[in-house]
C-alpha cells in the first residue's frame, strides 16, 4: 500500500488511482476505509443528474459501501478533531502573546491546504513557524485509522487500506509528505478527487440517484456542522471560532453564525470580541490574494492574530478535482450556500461538542496539543525555496520509505 505517487490519470503508463483502488477493494485481506471530504458531496450529484447545489451524503456513502468499502468514514469528523488541535494551539499562542514571549508566533496560519502549505515553503519560508503544526483533516484521519480503529478491529495497520475521497490534487501529493506514515506504510493509502470518485461509482456501475440514504459508520463517522463548513473559503475560521471562544472565556459565543467571516471577497477581514480581547483573523482564498496576505504579514502591514488561506477560488469547493465549475463562481457560490444549509441542520454546530471527538480524546487522545496528539496529529515543515522543482522533498521521503 503506497501512496499513489505516479500520474493520477494513467497517463504516463503505470495504473490509474481509480483502478488501483479497484485493485484493492477486491483483495479480500484489506479493510478498505473510506473517507470523504465535506466539498465533495456538494458536487457529486451533478454527474449523476441531481442539482448542482444538492448535498448527497446519504447516496455518497450509499454508493461507496455498494463498491465495497468495508467502512465509509466522514473528514469532517477529522475537521472537529483539527479544530481541537488548532483551536488550542491558537490560545497557546494568544498566551504567549500576552505574556510577552518572544515565541508567540502570531499570527497562527492554517495548515489545512496543502496547497498553501506548499505555497509557504517554497515562496515565503520566513512564515514557516506561523502555520499550525496541525495536520490537516484527511491526514489526521488516516493517523487515527491506522493507529486507533485498526486496533479496535485488532487488526495491523498493513491490513488497513485508508482510500480518501478529495476535491483537491495536492492532496494527492500531502500524503507523501514526511510525517504521514509509519515505517513505510502511508496513514492515506490513495486518495481519489471527485472526479475519479465519479468515474469509480460509473465503472462500479451503481444507479445512484435510486440510492437509499446512509450514515457514516461509527465512531468516525460523527461531525458537527463546524466540521462541514471547512469546505468553503472562512468555514475554517470560524469553526475555530465557535471552539476556541468558548475555551477561551469559558462561556458559549453569542452566536454560532459569523457572517462577518464568510463570503468571496479576495481577503476579509473581521475582528470578533473574546469578552473584551479583541482578536483580528484574516482570511484569504486563492493563490494571488494568498500572496498579498503574505506580503502583508512580512511587511508589518497588518496585526492578524490568526489567518485562513485556501489555495483554490472559495476554497475546496472550487477544488481542482472537482467537476463542473470550471471557475465559475456561481456554481461555486450554491455549493458554500449547500454546505451552510447542511451546518444549519446539524444538531450540534461546534466541534468541542462532538461526542465521538471527545470520546477520542477520553479513550485515546489524551488533551488536545497532549503527547499523544503531538505525535499523530502534528507535524513541521521544511523550508523549500532553494530548490527547484515542484515536489522534490516527496520523492526523497518516498524513496526512504521505500513505497
Ligand atoms: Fe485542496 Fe484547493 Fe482545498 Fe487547498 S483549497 S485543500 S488545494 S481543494
Amino acid at each position: 500500500g503506497q501512496c499513489v505517487a505516479i500520474c493520477p490519470v494513467g497517463a504516463l503508463g503505470g495504473k490509474s488511482s481509480v483502478d488501483q483502488v479497484l485493485d484493492v477493494l477486491a483483495d479480500s485481506s484489506k479493510v478498505v476505509v473510506a473517507q470523504t471530504a465535506p466539498a465533495v458531496r456538494t458536487a457529486l450529484g451533478k454527474a449523476f443528474g441531481m442539482e448542482s447545489d444538492q448535498v448527497v451524503t446519504g447516496k455518497m456513502v450509499s454508493a461507496l459501501r455498494a463498491i465495497g468499502f468495508n467502512y465509509v468514514f466522514d473528514t469532517d469528523f477529522a475537521a472537529d478533531l483539527t479544530i481541537m488541535e488548532e483551536g488550542t494551539e491558537l490560545l497557546g499562542r494568544l498566551t504567549h502573546l500576552i505574556e510577552g514571549k518572544a515565541d508567540a508566533r502570531i499570527p497562527l496560519m492554517t495548515s489545512c491546504c496543502p496547497g498553501w502549505v506548499n505555497f509557504v515553503e517554497q515562496n515565503y519560508p520566513e512564515l514557516i513557524d506561523n502555520l499550525s503544526t496541525a495536520k490537516s483533516p484527511q491526514q489526521m484521519m488516516g493517523a487515527v485509522i491506522k493507529n486507533y480503529f485498526a486496533k479496535k478491529l485488532n487488526r495491523p495497520r498493513k491490513d488497513i487500506v485508508v482510500v480518501s475521497l478529495m476535491p483537491c490534487l495536492a492532496k494527492k501529493y500531502e500524503c507523501m509528505r514526511e510525517d504521514m506514515s509509519v515505517e513505510g506504510d502511508p496513514d492515506v493509502n490513495y486518495v481519489l478527487y471527485t472526479r475519479e470518485l465519479v468515474r469509480l461509482i460509473r465503472f462500479a456501475n451503481v444507479d445512484f440517484q435510486s440510492l437509499p440514504e446512509s450514515d457514516f459508520d461509527s465512531p468516525l463517522g460523527e461531525s458537527t456542522g463546524a466540521g462541514t463548513i471547512f469546505g468553503a473559503t472562512g468555514g475554517v475560521m470560524e469553526a475555530v471560532v465557535r471552539t476556541a471562544y468558548s475555551i477561551y472565556t469559558g462561556k458559549p459565543a453569542p452566536k454560532i453564525d459569523f457572517q462577518e467571516l464568510r463570503g468571496f471577497e479576495g481577503i476579509k477581514k473581521a475582528t470578533i470580541d473574546f469578552d473584551g480581547v479583541q482578536i483580528k483573523l484574516g482570511i484569504a482564498h486563492g493563490l494571488g490574494n494568498a500572496r498579498k496576505l503574505a506580503e502583508s504579514i512580512l511587511n508589518g502591514t497588518s496585526d492578524f492574530h490568526a489567518v485562513e488561506v485556501m489555495a483554490c477560488p472559495g476554497g475546496c469547493i472550487g477544488g481542482g478535482g472537482q467537476p463542473f465549475h470550471h471557475g465559475d463562481m456561481s456554481v461555486i457560490k450554491k455549493r458554500a450556500a449547500a454546505l451552510y444549509d447542511a451546518d444549519r441542520q446539524k444538531s450540534l454546530r461546534k466541534s468541542h461538542e462532538n461526542p465521538s471527538v471527545q470520546k477520542l480524546y477520553a479513550d485515546f487522545l489524551g488533551t488536545p496539543c497532549g503527547p499523544v496528539s503531538h505525535r499523530l496529529l502534528h507535524t513541521h515543515y521544511t523550508n523549500r525555496r532553494k530548490i527547484v522543482g515542484v515536489y522534490p522533498v516527496y520523492h526523497e521521503s518516498t524513496k526512504e520509505n521505500g513505497a
